[in-house]
């Protein structure tokens, strides 16, 4: 599965959002690669991608910096697009900017609508408008009210929030779960937490402590088992990936920094890009053209004092995590969020175990499904814990309590 990203204005904004992982490509003055955009090019370019089996089933997604910076006649002919080739566009935005037309246009060509926001009020005062006349509330409440009307309107919604020192601190974290239980009420039950990735000293001022956000994450994962209703990525996944079936989020896939293949950019003047998370030095670096699993191989070697990953039980489904997020920023290291996802890993795999149900990190058979993960990274595939249980069933169909 991958993101076709299409970034007709790069990461131009009209937020400054404080921790944002594009800004050091913005102070480096690459916000586009120019800001005339190609739009015939690249439709081309996403139909190729589309097109090429190996980077899986595609969907086609508006993405910025602010997507909706974009003119109304050019996001029409990118929706058509979407809708005549793919069936539903998908747009990412912060979603101050959305109008009338906007919606209009989103219900006429089956737009689907993420909105990042981090929450009610202050919890959302590290997302601030660029020009200093517009006040940051003022602004999030305008993401509020678009998202009830986006609901009211019958446009589906997706919401993405980060975690971070002032929606997660101990204090306020009891808000931000009023905000996951106001968006519930108003009909969104589905979201996608993120820890906070640091890619700048302001970004580094507001993250929290690996202690408290591992303890904002565990006890969000218990309100979350008390509201099954609820649905939210990353704790979804991990009870997924504990039963041997690979999660969807891209977090949980082998990623190669030089060719993110969960992530196909396309920018406006036809280059291709990957995905922003790795770009650490303020270049959007273009995709190279293999791929290689040199991270996964080197961290699965590597001891946990060198930041590595070696002899961790979770690693065929985490991978060190998401490179974006690696320490030092250096994509050879394992994530700086270990900590909080071994806490989160093992709270799942106690809550399998509860249910009588055996968890794939407590299989007889560990040994021989690594042997074969590992092999397939060596080898030049990608691998996953749902194709290293298939292999062993077949092998050695034996599971004792499996369920
Ligand atoms: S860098 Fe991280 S967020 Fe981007 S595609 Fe890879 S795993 Fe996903
Ligand atoms: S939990 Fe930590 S040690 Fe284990 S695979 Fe993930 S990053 Fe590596």
């Amino acid at each position: 599965m991958s993101t076709i990203e299409l970034k007709p204005l790069g990461n131009s904004c009209n937020l400054a959002c404080t921790y944002c992982y594009q800004e050091p490509m913005r102070l480096a003055g690459n916000t586009a690669h120019t800001l005339k955009y190609d739009i015939d090019l690249m439709i081309k370019l996403a139909n190729e991608a589309q097109a090429n089996t190996s980077l899986g089933q595609s969907t086609f997604t508006l993405f910025g910096g602010e997507a909706l910076l974009v003119p109304k006649k050019d996001l029409e002919r990118f929706f058509e697009h979407g809708l005549k080739n793919f069936g539903v566009t998908y747009i990412q935005t912060n979603g101050s900017l959305i109008d009338d037309d906007h919606i209009r246009l989103f219900k006429e060509y089956n737009v689907w609508v993420g909105i990042s926001v981090d929450g009610h009020e202050e919890l959302n005062d590290l997302r601030k408008p660029k020009s200093a006349k517009q006040d940051v509330r003022e602004a999030t409440r305008s993401t509020i009210n678009n998202i009830e009307r986006l609901v009211n309107e019958g446009v589906g919604v997706g919401i993405i929030a980060t975690l971070h020192q002032l929606n997660g601190s101990k204090d306020k974290l009891p808000k931000f779960i009023e905000f996951v239980e106001w968006l519930s009420s108003i009909g969104i039950k589905e979201g996608n937490l993120h820890m906070l990735e640091v890619d700048s000293e302001e970004a580094e001022k507001h993250m929290l402590s690996e202690d408290e956000n591992t303890e904002a994450f565990l006890t969000l994962a218990k309100f979350f088992e008390k509201n099954p209703s609820l649905r939210w990525s990353p704790f979804t996944d991990f009870p997924t990936m504990l039963r041997g079936r690979d999660a969807v989020g891209c977090v949980w896939h082998n990623c190669d920094a030089s060719n993110t293949q969960s992530v196909y950019g396309v920018e406006g003047e036809g280059s291709i890009t990957n995905c922003g998370m790795v770009n650490k030095d303020g270049v959007d670096w273009t995709k190279d053209e293999g791929t290689s699993y040199t991270r996964d191989l080197i961290l699965y070697a590597t001891p946990h004092e060198d930041k590595g990953c070696k002899g961790c039980p979770y690693f065929m489904m985490c991978n060190g995590y998401c490179p974006g997020s690696a320490i030092d920023g250096d994509w050879r290291n394992k994530t700086m969020h270990c900590k909080t996802l071994k806490t989160l890993f093992s709270f799942y795999e106690r809550k399998l175990e509860f249910l009588g149900i055996t968890p794939v990190t407590k299989d007889d058979r560990m040994k021989e499904m690594e042997e074969f993960y590992i092999n397939q990274l060596a080898n030049g595939y990608r691998s996953s814990v749902q194709q290293a249980i298939e292999h062993v069933e077949q092998v050695n169909p034996y599971r004792p309590n499996a369920n």
